[in-house]
């Protein structure tokens, strides 16, 4: 089976962007409120069944392929834990304004409340930035209660509820993890790849300004009473938050003693592994990549996957690509640098409690 290079598939959303994955892509960009590109996507838009979801050159949908085979995409080890779900959603998203403040359920909140497997931990790595002051919203610093929280929102005191936030500056290839239930907003500018668990699950803290009724589609049919309840209101001091964050390396291994393969840096912290895995790639001659499914998004210059049974690919920044368990062993070389989004470790306890908690 071989690597599979993905077309573009821009997602209509309320918030603004879209000319920079479109500039990324080399494509024409029609719509300013496209600010999502789903890649791989298995995953549909919530409330909106079909859309989101990819389709391969010959016309299926990826989830059909998946479904069509299991073992050949993912791996017998995550086929037999899995099935045809690849557990990942990958995104490019590009903040075209500050997008509200918003969190994710968990999911032990999705299991109870919503029927779904899958919460939205999520993660960040940075691309691209076009803000003179690059920067995310992440976490309250103090814990903040119930009540307090829950008149921000109905009365939304945007500036109360930014104001107790972290303002976390950012730069080009930062990784930033961001568990599920912690509030936080990406800043105007910032253009990044994001990695999740594949569902569309938002609870919005904030509206105002925006072009969405929150107050009727911000809480997941549930009512805010229930739906704030997944919400992440304890306080993070500096140094929790920091762990959350990995800053560009110099193409060392950030978790070194594992899997050290030259030009290749791991991006999350440990506690991600059940969600998601992701590594940046540069190759100072050539980097190895053991078998395994993969979504790649070459994020710069130019050079070649080449796999030891499926022949050679050429890779430029903007292209994004998706290699098969079965494609086996390759490594990429050249002047070129990447970002391997990988699922779960199929072999990683699951954590359902909050982490770092
Ligand atoms: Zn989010």
């Amino acid at each position: 089976m071989e690597p599979i290079v993905l077309g573009p598939n821009q997602v209509h959303r309320f918030y603004r962007g879209g000319p920079a994955i479109a500039e990324f892509r080399g494509t024409r960009s029609g719509d300013d409120h496209a600010p999502e590109d789903w890649v791989a996507s298995a995953t549909s838009v919530f409330g909106s069944e079909g859309t989101g979801l990819s389709t391969l050159p010959d016309g299926r949908t990826v989830a059909d392929a998946f479904r069509a085979d299991p073992e050949a995409f993912f791996g017998p080890r995550h086929a037999e834990r899995f099935g045809a779900d690849p557990g990942l959603l990958v995104k490019l998203l590009e903040a075209g304004e500050r997008l509200p403040v918003h969190c994710h359920p968990g999911r032990e909140f999705a299991r109870r409340h919503l029927g779904c497997l899958y919460g939205k931990t999520e993660a960040w790595v940075i691309v691209e930035v076009r803000s003179p002051r690059p920067e995310v919203f992440l976490g309250f610093r103090d814990e903040v209660d119930p009540a307090e929280l829950a008149g921000w929102v109905t009365g939304q005191d945007t500036t109360a509820m930014l104001g107790a936030m972290h303002r976390m500056p950012v730069t080009v290839g930062d990784a930033v993890l961001v568990p599920a239930g912690l509030p936080h907003a990406v800043g105007e500018g910032v253009f990044l790849v994001e990695l999740q668990e594949p569902t569309d699950l938002s609870v919005l803290l904030e509206w105002e300004g925006f072009d969405i009724d929150g107050a009727r589609d911000g809480h997941l049919g549930l009512g805010f009473d229930v739906a704030l309840r997944c919400v992440d209101r304890s306080g993070w001091g500096k140094e929790r938050l920091d762990r959350l964050r990995t800053p560009r390396e110099d193409g060392r291994d950030a978790r070194p003693g594992r899997d050290a393969r030259p030009g290749v840096e791991v991006l999350f912290p440990l506690e991600a592994d059940p969600f998601f895995r992701a590594e940046r790639i540069r190759p100072r001659d050539a980097s190895p990549l053991p078998a395994g499914f993969s979504v790649l998004v070459t994020t710069r210059g130019r050079g070649r996957l080449e796999f030891l049974t499926a022949g050679s690919l050429e890779v430029a920044r903007g292209d994004t690509v998706l290699v098969p368990f079965a494609a086996g062993d390759c490594r990429l070389v050249g002047a070129v640098e990447a970002v391997r989004c990988m699922p779960p470790d199929p072999d990683a306890a699951v954590v359902s409690a909050p982490v770092f908690g």
